[in-house]
């Protein structure tokens, strides 16, 4: 199942080559040409899955697996101080490719990556809410 105009079906399947850390049956994992951080990488499944909500949930575990073997070999090999594995969907969330990927940013003590969000407040009522919708 592969999208004949997405970038990263091509990049996955080694149709366009890219810096490659990584590759088994599955994934294939490449160094992000817009990296957030020394390291940044993506991790990028063969198959054509747009977001977490097509992907299939045997698929997403092994995808995780590859995420966290890839940390520790890059935490290793990078000496990075801290690490975010991170995977956006739909485009209020910053998704820009529309092929499913995870983020593996290396982070750095005094790094300018800006993942950081203002704090709310969750109050009786609105948590009620969520816990009626979402629990039932
Ligand atoms: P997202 O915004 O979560 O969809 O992430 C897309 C990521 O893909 C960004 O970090 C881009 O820098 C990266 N990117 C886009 N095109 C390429 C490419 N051809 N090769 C490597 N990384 C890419
Ligand atoms: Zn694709």
């Amino acid at each position: 199942m592969h999208d004949e105009n997405c970038i990263f079906c091509k990049i996955a399947n080694g149709e366009i080559s890219a810096a490659t850390l990584y590759e088994d049956e599955n994934f294939r994992v490449i160094l992000d040409l817009g990296p957030a951080s020394k390291g940044h990488a993506l991790v990028l499944p063969k198959q054509h899955y747009a977001n977490v909500y097509e992907m299939p949930e045997d698929l997403i575990g092994k995808a995780y697996i590859v995420a966290k073997k890839m940390a520790e070999k890059m935490t290793d090999a990078l000496g990075c101080d801290g690490f975010n594995i991170l995977q956006n969907n739909g485009v209020t969330a910053g998704q820009t490719v529309f092929h499913f990927h995870i983020h593996l940013i290396p982070r750095y003590e005094g790094d300018s990556v800006g993942l950081h969000w203002q704090a709310g407040k969750l109050t009786d009522e609105e948590k009620e809410e969520i816990l009626k919708k979402i629990v039932g």
